[in-house]
């Protein structure tokens, strides 16, 4: 998650160009994911952000060994796993060039890069769902470690998981109907660059680009909600598509059973989070997104964003339900409709 003060710096008005993603209304299928849903666990989850959000991988800072020592890792999971990179890729990587990271007042940041990994659809490989979040922290600042567990370590351990669910499903016979693109971005930030670089240099076209899930802090709980293990924020669903809305509450309802609440989903909220993380960069484009988030809480963007204070059996329930929505999404008849105008 973007910090407010850069995020207030980039408002901008949504593009109109929604009238390209037409389709008719999709419907829900069969309780398949069940089994596949509760492969995301707890303690694996565990592991992976022990070592993501380590001391090791130095705050992640965008373009610094760290980033991509840990970018490394994401990749030998992806390995492990058996999931590739993308058919039209040549590498696990997007590269982003330094001069893409310029900007006012910012420091000079290294080339980077995203990180993807690729599950084709059985049906119609064609239309892709991107599922992303953001790998890159704000690195060390007077010799002390930002670790971002939570921002977005735990974003980012749950696309692992999530991207192992949809591979074991796969080898049974049961993959996705429509492709599945695990975006790892960077520069998030510094200025949600990777998404808006990935958003200019789309590997797929954008119009076959049905929806993106956005995973930005998932870890832990937030303000007011300290007592709280089982809530989610949603932000974004029903800014394009009434059908993507739909599609999220009905899969809660069916798997999963957190509370998800919308206060920071309201046009007013003078937070903006809407604005702040990677899914603004593909509804910008008029690409159907939801945001899942857990909120800003005491150690947000401080050295104490440590692995060992997060919730992880929340951590499993929120990344169980992006899964379910994701499986809704791609095994759908229809891809979610643009209804409406993004604001
Ligand atoms: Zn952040």
């Amino acid at each position: 998650m973007k910090n407010f003060f850069l995020g207030y710096a980039c408002i901008a008005f949504l593009a109109a160009g929604c009238s390209s993603n037409k389709g008719s209304s999709t419907t829900a299928t069969d309780e398949g994911a069940k089994p596949y849903l509760e492969l995301i666990q707890a303690e694996q989850l565990r592991k992976h952000l022990f070592i993501v959000a380590s001391d090791e991988m130095e705050g992640r800072n965008t373009g610094e060994p760290g980033q991509k020592k840990a970018g490394e890792y994401l990749i030998n999971q992806y390995k492990k796993m058996g999931v590739g990179f993308p058919k039209r890729a040549t590498t696990y990587y997007q590269p982003i060039p330094s001069e893409f990271f310029k900007k006012a007042f910012s420091p000079k940041l290294g080339d980077s890069e995203n990180i993807w990994a690729f599950i084709e659809g059985t049906e119609k490989p064609d239309e892709i769902l991107v599922i992303s979040a953001h790998y890159d922290h704000v690195g060390m600042k007077n010799g002390e470690v930002y670790n971002g567990a939570d921002d977005d370590g735990s974003g980012t351990v749950a696309l692992l998981e999530l991207a192992a669910a949809f591979q074991k499903a796969k080898k049974d016979g049961k993959g996705p109907k429509r492709s599945i693109l695990f975006l790892h971005v960077t520069g998030e930030e510094h200025g949600l660059h990777g998404s808006r670089f990935y958003a200019e240099n789309p590997l797929y076209d954008l119009k076959a680009t049905i929806a993106n899930i956005n995973i930005d802090m998932i870890g832990r709980r937030g303000y007011g909600k300290e007592e709280n293990d089982n809530y989610v924020y949603v932000i974004g669903s029903d800014r394009l598509s009434t059908d993507l809305h739909r599609i999220s509450e009905e899969a809660n309802t069916k798997y999963v059973g957190l509370e998800l609440d919308y206060k920071y989903n309201d046009l007013n909220d003078p937070n903006r989070f809407y604005y702040r993380s990677d899914h603004y960069n593909f509804a910008k484009k008029g690409i159907p997104a939801i945001f899942y988030f857990n909120g800003v809480h005491d150690d947000y963007h401080k050295p104490t964003d440590t692995p060992d204070k997060i919730d992880y059996p929340l951590l499993a329930k929120r990344a169980r339900l992006a899964f379910a929505v994701a499986w809704e999404l791609a095994n759908a008849k229809e891809r979610p409709l643009v209804d409406k105008d993004g604001k």
